[in-house]
């Protein structure tokens, strides 16, 4: 089902684009409900365009009734969609973007088996970003002259900070923000043994081939942006704009996850609530978005 915008022929002048870009690795919540509404209501009111991104890379988590119960549930809160893609689908673009890193000497093979790599192809959240990596693997500046730019099929690869160097942004909702590498993360990884990007190489590729003017998400992303502005860069691409949304806790403090399984939209809706029910629990920013 691909939902369409009522007015999705027609010619538009605006030149905003946005995305919802949920992972279906389990029900939406209210938090993924509050970041999409505002996301919804940004492309709508700058009368833009609206994507659908099904970040389904993990391959143990991600599952076909997940991807088909968050179409389902975000078209029953009242969120409608221009176009949709499937990140499984576009795995080459993804190689590319990582041939052209390994190339430019950006990206170095990693033999580090650790728990972060087989978590990599998921945004980190709050409570599992990736540890500050020991640089066990890092080549030295004049190793990298010698460094294999080929990529190999089963080896990790990490994206190669420059620490000290602090990535600023201003971000239009949180307001100014700046990141140091190596201290605020370390070199990262972007690429898996088994073939697959990390969340990170893929959500740039995606945001840029989407042609994506901002990016609505989360507020626990913001680390996650300072890296991909740096991808960004190391490709070429331009950084579009950012707004990262408050996150919604639970009372006692927890930032709410899939595992709030009551406060899924779907369990919501059986027990009887309505869209107009459920939008009014979103408590949306007094600015009007
Ligand atoms: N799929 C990611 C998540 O569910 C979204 C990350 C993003 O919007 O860049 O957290």
């Amino acid at each position: 089902m691909t939902p369409l915008r009522t007015d999705n022929q027609k010619q538009r002048t605006a030149s905003y684009c946005g995305r919802l870009a949920p992972s279906p690795t389990g029900l939406l919540h209210l938090g993924h409900a509050r970041t999409f509404w505002i996301a919804y209501e940004r492309a709508r009111q700058n009368d833009g365009k609206l994507w659908l991104r099904d970040e389904d890379l993990d391959p143990l988590r991600s599952r076909a009734e997940f991807a088909q119960a968050m179409r389902e549930d975000l078209y029953w809160l009242g969120i409608a969609w221009d176009d949709e893609l499937r990140q499984r689908d576009r795995i080459p673009r993804y190689r590319d973007a990582m041939r052209q890193l390994l190339q430019a000497g950006f990206a170095y093979p990693c033999s580090c088996s650790r728990k972060d790599l087989q978590q990599a192809t998921q945004a980190p959240h709050e409570d599992d970003d990736e540890p500050l990596y020991s640089n066990r693997c890092r080549p030295g500046s004049s190793d990298l002259s010698t460094l294999d730019r080929v990529l190999v099929s089963n080896s990790n690869y990490r994206f190669r900070i420059a620490a000290g160097d602090p990535v600023a942004f201003r971000d239009n909702h949180a307001g100014p923000q700046s990141f140091t590498p190596g201290v605020d993360f370390g070199d990262f990884l972007i690429w898996r043994k088994d073939g697959l990007p990390s969340y990170q190489l893929a959500c740039v590729v995606d945001d840029a081939a989407m042609g994506i003017t901002e990016v609505v998400r989360g507020r626990d992303l913001l680390k996650s942006t300072a890296r991909q502005i740096l991808l960004q860069r190391a490709l070429s691409l331009q950084t579009p704009a950012y707004f990262h949304t408050d996150l919604m806790r639970d009372a006692a403090g927890q930032r709410l996850a899939k595992r709030h399984d009551a406060l899924s939209l779907r369990a919501m809706r059986e027990a009887g609530l309505t869209p107009a029910d459920v939008r009014a629990k979103l408590v949306l920013p007094s600015s009007g978005v």
